[in-house]
């Protein structure tokens, strides 16, 4: 976990100086359009967005794995509309199937997506759809529209837009990866994905198989609050039909044979990938927040829905009127912590008191924020344990405050304490294993003999990208998902 403040939220103002608007020939169409960034722009805003992204979500540490991928993308960049952009393939570590474009060439692909995906085509397929999203401009044109209509906004504003934002998975900052696409948009995208993967010699109907794939798992966004695959890449109309008529069309346009698909050698470069939520970075038992890395636990009230980043746990109520956020702080004491957060925030003190949690110095401050929205009253403990101070601050509006969401608050925050369970800490991730099928035999029975528990046939099903009835002939790789949380 890394420090963040509660400016956190504000981050979105830093991104958005005034750009002089100005026309741009769009790189793929050849066409004028208004274009509040250049390209130099583009490239800066990139950085600064990527930055954000790796403090919030993480990066996947698998050194070999972001190698092959930001080689196979610089291939892919390469024979794209925009070959001199600086490119950079990064692996996002969370569980979520899900790719994401930043202006400047940035391009993130989750490890919950190359899990799902069965072939070095299909991976080509869906980084070439995403490269797609920054030649094409859709990214830098979705930043035109979100600034606009952000243009103008005070501080105030933006903390009680925020503060209303705490239950939606939108985040500020990096919000800009979460837009939808238009289905145009995204019909443009696949044809310069399907263009980019012919081109690098890849058969690109195998983006169309990663679609029928998508198409039969349930979305579901992850506790680090990135959004599923469909909420930002709409499906056009027969999209799947598209994508092989598109493929076709570039294979005989480029005169392409022997086709390259690679399933075994992508499927081999994922055996051992962290499967599902990591448990290592924080993870929630019977209503208790445990983090074994960092060695502390805390409750969390029940029916209230918990979101992990790397940079910050928010702990929402059922109503979405309270909301609960932690983090650690940059400060040496609680008490120096306590005073950076109220010069910070502007909120005006009521109590402010040093007293022990648990065993453990803290200090504990009651604050009011004036807001568009009302008057919002803060609950903040601020808690050392290991040279570290950690941060909670509880708010809801003042109205349901004392009666209501106060003893809450106090209940998760004075519970925070040294993680000591040893059952507790060692924690292991489930992990994609991949293994070689000894006989020919239905899916079910081949998953079944290789171990797969009943209950899980289905998902490794879609793993695979098969069906539990097709028949499967024997020597053929096929994944399966070992270890994890009981
Ligand atoms: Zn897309």
């Amino acid at each position: 976990m890394k420090r963040a403040t509660i400016f956190f939220f504000f981050a979105v103002l830093p991104l958005v100086p005034v750009f002089l608007s100005s026309c741009a020939v769009n790189p793929v169409s050849g066409r004028h359009e208004l274009m509040l960034l250049s390209e130099k722009d583009e490239i800066r805003l990139g950085r600064k967005t990527d930055s954000q992204v790796v403090r919030q979500y993480g990066l996947y540490e698998d050194k070999r794995l972001t190698a092959y991928l930001n080689e196979l993308g610089q291939r892919l960049a390469r024979v794209s509309h925009r070959p001199s952009l600086p490119y950079h393939f990064k692996i996002v570590d969370s569980p979520v199937v899900n790719a994401f474009a930043v202006p400047g060439g940035y391009v993130y692909i989750t490890r919950g997506i190359l899990a799902y995906l069965n072939s070095e085509a299909e991976l080509a397929g869906v980084m070439g759809h995403e490269i797609g999203h920054i030649t094409a401009r859709h990214t830098a044109e979705q930043y035109t529209r979100a600034t606009l209509a952000q243009l103008g906004l005070g501080l105030g504003m933006v903390f009680s837009d925020t503060f209303r934002a705490f239950g939606d998975l939108a985040q500020f900052g990096v919000g800009m990866m979460f837009l939808k696409f238009s289905r145009d948009n995204e019909r443009q995208a696949d044809d310069l994905g399907v263009e980019y993967a012919s081109r690098t010699g890849y058969d690109a109907s195998q983006l169309a198989r990663f679609f029928e794939t998508l198409e039969r798992m349930e979305e579901k966004g992850g506790r680090s609050g990135l959004p599923g695959w469909f909420s930002t890449h709409p499906n056009p109309e027969d999209r799947i039909g598209a994508v092989r008529k598109r493929a076709r069309e570039w294979q005989s346009k480029l005169g392409l044979r022997n086709m390259k698909v690679n399933r075994n050698a992508y499927l081999w470069r994922i055996d051992g990938l962290v499967f599902g939520e990591d448990p290592r970075q924080g993870y929630l038992s019977e209503n208790v927040f445990y983090h074994p890395l960092l060695r502390f636990q805390f409750p969390v009230p029940p029916g209230w829905k918990l979101q992990n980043t790397r940079s910050q746990v928010r702990i929402i109520s059922p109503g979405k009127d309270a909301v609960m956020l932690f983090w650690i702080s940059r400060s040496r004491t609680p008490r120096e912590a306590a005073e950076k957060f109220v010069c910070d925030s502007g909120a005006s003190v009521i109590e402010s008191r040093g007293e022990r949690v648990n065993g453990l110095a803290a200090h504990r401050v009651v604050s009011e924020l004036k807001t568009r929205k009302g008057l919002v009253t803060i609950l903040s403990y601020f808690i050392k344990k290991d040279r570290k101070v950690y941060e909670f601050h509880g708010l809801c509006i003042k109205s349901r405050f004392y009666y209501h969401y106060a003893p809450l608050f106090g209940d998760t925050m004075r519970g925070f304490k040294k993680l000591t369970d040893r059952k507790k800490i060692h924690v292991k991730p489930a992990r994609v294993r991949v293994r070689i099928t000894r006989r020919s035999g239905t899916l079910r029975k081949l998953l079944v003999a290789l171990g797969a528990s009943k209950d899980k046939l289905k998902e490794l099903a879609v793993l695979n990208g098969r069906h539990l009835n097709d028949r499967v002939p024997a020597n053929i790789l096929l994944k399966i998902v070992e270890g994890g949380l009981q």
